[in-house]
C-alpha cells in the first residue's frame, strides 16, 4: 500500500519532522510519558484542554509501516494515557484519531495518536457521511482484504 503524500518521517533518511525533532531533543515539548518505544506529550494547538499526542519512536510515517513491537508498545499505553487524561480534565467522552495520508488530514508525517477529551462543543468534530453496506460488494471485499491480511 501506498500513501506517500507527504514529507515522510521515517527511518529512509528523509527531512526529520517536527516530531522526530521532539524525540532527538532538538524542540521542546511538554512531556506526559516516555518508556523505551513510546513518547506522550500535550498537542501544541488542542482541540480541547488535555489534548495529548502518542507517538512511537519509531520513525514512520504511516500506521500501517510500523513495526509489531512498536504497534504493540502504543497499545499497551493508550488506555493509561486515555484514564490519565480523563480523571484530569473530568471528561467523560474523548475520541482518539490517526491520520494517515494528507488527504485524511495527516500533517505531520509521523505516525501519531491524538487523545482529544469532548468537553461540549470543544474536542474533535466529525463529518461522517455513511452509505448501506451492499450484501454482495460485503463478501467480495471481506475476501479480498482476507488475502491480503499477512
Ligand atoms: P495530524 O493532523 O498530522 O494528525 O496532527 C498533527 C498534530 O501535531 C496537530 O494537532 C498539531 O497541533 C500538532 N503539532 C504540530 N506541531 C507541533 C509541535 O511542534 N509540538 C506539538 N506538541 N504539537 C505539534
Amino acid at each position: 500500500m501506498s500513501t506517500d503524500d507527504g514529507a515522510r518521517g521515517d527511518d529512509t533518511g528523509a527531512p526529520k519532522t517536527i516530531f522526530g525533532k521532539i524525540l532527538d531533543g532538538e524542540l521542546p515539548c511538554h512531556r506526559i510519558y516516555e518508556d523505551e518505544h513510546v513518547l506522550a506529550f500535550l498537542d501544541i494547538f488542542p482541540l480541547s484542554p488535555g489534548h495529548v499526542l502518542v507517538i512511537p519512536k519509531e520513525r514512520k510515517a504511516f500506521l500501517h509501516e510500523l513495526s509489531d513491537d512498536a504497534a504493540a508498545a502504543i497499545g499497551r499505553v493508550l488506555p493509561r494515557l486515555a484514564r490519565a487524561v480523563m480523571r484530569t480534565t473530568g471528561a467523560t467522552a474523548y475520541n482518539v484519531l490517526q491520520n494517515n495520508g494528507a488527504a485524511a488530514h495527516q500533517a505531520v508525517f509521523h505516525v501519531h495518536f491524538h487523545i482529544i477529551p469532548k468537553h461540549g462543543d470543544r474536542g474533535l468534530g466529525i463529518a461522517w457521511h455513511p452509505s448501506a453496506l451492499a450484501g454482495g460488494d460485503a463478501v467480495a471485499l471481506v475476501e479480498r482484504i482476507r488475502e491480503e491480511l499477512e
